[in-house]
């Protein structure tokens, strides 16, 4: 369903994003959920001796010699989720009961995912395509979706959509029509990508983005911000928007908080690993959107901390750097013209 994202060939030299293969790229983003601090609390503001700590741990190296079945009984009878593959149910166990003995550790009452933003806006591009796009393909984007997460109440907090015409290649191929199930007529009707730009800032402004909330983007994968969105910006001759550079990945954030080897890492995958049924129509953007959203949402309530860990930093694709993780987007304005 979505393993084109490792198939789809860099621009040409004209739009400057970096080439190769997604993620592979990149080196692991230290900041996210590090692989040592994984079941440990974090430090801050925390004493280590604390004898919760050594709590924690005795319960993790129990659950660790968990069977499945075993596993799968304890969080029923806490009234957890029993989905997923023993390693996501593992990993919520733990997180249960690291969040129980710090509450009351801390006599907080535990309650609260781990609310670093207000919300996050979930991002999924749909673009114009070829079947093996050839190398120099140049996408444009043609469905514009967002999903907003209210990270406090864990749920869905609005949806916007909006097709793009597409003014380099205005026919969409078949191949492209059968994928992404977007007719020539939608596409025809729609409005040029500046314009549906100006719309989506509007939208992001009337839910008080960046001003009231803090918040900021998540996609699956690196491409739709570093490719698509660099790339569209790129022949509508707009700067790239200041409040899209840095976003979370959420395949390197699963993957670290999960422990799935990398090359698993697909949104049907991550889907599954969690028991979770993708509802809606693969490639239709904002479908895509939703239950890439129903992903993150189950890493929250599953104890995640969800950060920003990519960055388009000089036209170019990084890992966010530590500082950034905690930083929302800046407030949502239209980009000027590239001169
Ligand atoms: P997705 O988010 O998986 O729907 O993919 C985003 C975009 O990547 C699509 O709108 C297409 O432009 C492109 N794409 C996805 N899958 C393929 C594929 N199998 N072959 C070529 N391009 C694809
Ligand atoms: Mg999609």
């Amino acid at each position: 369903m979505d393993d084109h994202k490792e198939n789809i060939h860099s621009a040409d030299g004209n739009v400057n994003v970096s080439n190769g293969d997604d993620d592979n790229k990149l080196k692991e983003d230290s900041t996210v959920c590090p692989k040592e601090k994984e079941d440990a609390p974090r430090a801050s503001n925390s004493d280590f001796s604390h004898a919760v700590y050594k709590e924690i741990s005795l319960a993790n190296g129990q659950i660790n010699r968990m069977s499945k079945e075993e596993l799968r009984l304890k969080l029923s009878q806490l009234k957890l989720d029993t989905r997923g593959v023993k390693d996501v149910m593992k990993k919520r166990l733990k997180s249960h009961y690291k969040k129980q003995k710090l509450a009351v550790a801390t006599a907080d009452d535990g309650q609260q995912a781990d609310a670093c933003y207000d919300y996050i806006c979930v991002v999924d591009f749909e673009a114009t395509c070829e079947e093996d796009n050839p190398r120099d393909f140049v996408h444009e984007i043609i469905e514009f979706p967002m999903v907003l997460i209210n990270t406090r109440t864990l749920e869905i907090a609005g949806t916007f959509r909006e097709y793009v015409k597409p003014e380099l290649c205005s026919k969409l191929s078949d191949f492209c029509v059968k994928l992404t199930g977007i007719t020539q007529e939608t596409v025809n009707a729609a409005q040029p990508f500046p314009l549906v730009l100006k719309q989506a800032v509007k939208w992001l402004e009337e839910k008080e983005l960046g001003t009231r909330y803090k918040y900021t983007f998540l996609t699956d994968g690196a491409w739709d911000m570093s490719k698509f969105l660099n790339m569209q910006c790129c022949l509508s001759q707009i700067r790239y928007p200041a409040f899209a550079r840095r976003w979370i990945n959420i395949r390197k954030a699963y993957r670290n908080f999960y422990k799935v080897p990398h090359s698993q890492i697909k949104l049907s995958t991550m889907l599954a690993k969690l028991g979770l049924q993708y509802e809606g129509r693969p490639h239709s953007g904002l479908d895509d959107s939703r239950n890439i959203a129903r992903v993150a949402l189950r890493m929250l309530r599953d104890g995640c901390r969800l950060r920003v860990n990519e960055q388009l930093h000089g036209g170019l694709l990084t890992p966010a750097p530590a500082w950034a993780a905690e930083e929302g987007a800046p407030p949502p304005r239209c980009p000027g013209n590239r001169r």
